[in-house]
């Protein structure tokens, strides 16, 4: 079916939903209030969906629970603290030689855990307007040391190919500007988005990146491999983002399967977040502490290929920090080391430069 079978068909109401799937109490109980993150799903991915298992992992990132409205003091609306770190209005400029440019507050698929919640599907204090992205780009065209950007949102891949294509031209009219990069999760939740043209236009202005939000193996249905596949012969680089969550993929044999899927169709697992501390989704984190066992049940146990990086990415702006939990190093004397395994073990090292 049609991407825009896709998006007339999307499944965005309690009425809609009640006739696909029993809903359990918490998730009545969402709908009957007024607030949050607005429901949205694409009816593609709402048949990944086992309608008699309440706790399915893809139901648990799409479909709305009443814990979502309960805050925890460690929740923050801006858990990444973007919007101190805007020069001006959609881009964020956290570290020094890239930006994040947001083009969109829609997503054809509202995840329970956004960072990005206070904006996503709120169009009435989010607009991106093409005058803004104007903006934007004059930002990017006056700050030289800008050399990678990030097309983000909302999902970039929702905009249409002529805006997309118009985007990327003035993008590669800048000179300094050596890396193009786009976040999305279209290809998991709306494949039939990546067509012929879609792939021509990435084609056009390469080099080109993507990263892929993918969270469970069950999302490598044969029409997404179909569409990675054609990405690829586009010349387009594949890479991952996966948030760890709690019911969805906090296991390592879902994990394995994930990362080893990735390697198998040419995606490259990138990074393996610590989900962000965003308001209203303590129901669907794990503490730190597990994401950091679970990452030591992969580490060793899969192909470094395999292996994503596992970050926590902090809040109010300070950045993405990576965490290696086993990988404790103590320096004894100079020359000696005691490195520690995936075991557990630790194994003395000498590496003969006793000066040093
Ligand atoms: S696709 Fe990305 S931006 Fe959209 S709701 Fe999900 S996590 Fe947020």
């Amino acid at each position: 079916m049609s991407y825009s079978y896709q998006y007339r068909h999307s499944v965005r109401s309690l009425k809609d939903l009640e006739g696909r799937l029993a809903l359990t109490d918490p998730e009545k109980k969402y709908f009957a209030q007024k607030s949050g993150l607005p429901f949205l799903v694409t009816p593609y991915y709402l048949d990944l969906i086992d309608p008699s298992d309440p706790t399915d992992p893809i139901r648990k990132m799409v479909v709305p629970s009443i814990e979502e409205t309960t805050e925890h003091p460690e929740e923050l609306v801006d858990p990444l603290g973007e919007e101190n770190l805007s020069p001006v209005p959609g881009v964020v400029h956290r570290y020094p030689d890239r930006v994040l440019f947001l083009l969109t507050a829609f997503c054809s698929t509202y995840c329970r855990y956004c960072t990005r919640s206070r904006m996503v599907g709120n169009f009435e204090n989010y607009s991106f307007p093409k005058k803004q992205w104007e903006q934007g780009l004059e930002y990017i065209r006056n700050t030289p040391v800008i050399r990678d950007v990030l097309l983000s949102g909302g999902d970039p891949l929702t905009l249409p190919n002529k805006d997309l294509a118009w985007l990327l031209k003035e993008l590669d009219n800048i000179e300094h500007v050596r890396i193009k990069r786009l976040g999305t999760k279209v290809p998991v939740v709306l494949p039939q988005r990546v067509d012929q043209e879609l792939c021509q236009i990435l084609s056009n202005h390469k080099p080109y990146w993507i990263s892929i939000h993918l969270s469970h193996p069950r999302e490598y249905t044969p029409v997404f491999q179909e569409k990675i596949q054609m990405l690829l012969d586009a010349g387009v680089q594949l890479q991952s983002q996966t948030v760890l969550l709690k019911g969805v993929n906090d296991d390592p044999e879902t994990l394995k399967e994930l990362f080893y899927g990735m390697v198998e169709l040419g995606i490259k697992p990138y990074y393996l977040l610590h989900c962000d501390l965003v308001k209203g989704s303590r129901h669907l984190r794990i503490p730190l502490a597990r994401s950091m066992d679970l990452y030591e049940q992969l580490s060793g146990y899969l192909s470094g290929y395999a292996i994503p990086k596992l970050v926590v990415d902090l809040p109010n702006g300070k950045g993405k920090v990576p965490i290696a939990p086993f990988q404790k190093i103590e320096r004894n004397t100079k020359g000696h080391f005691l490195l520690t395994n995936y075991h557990g073990e630790q194994i003395p090292y000498y590496d003969g430069f006793e000066g040093v």
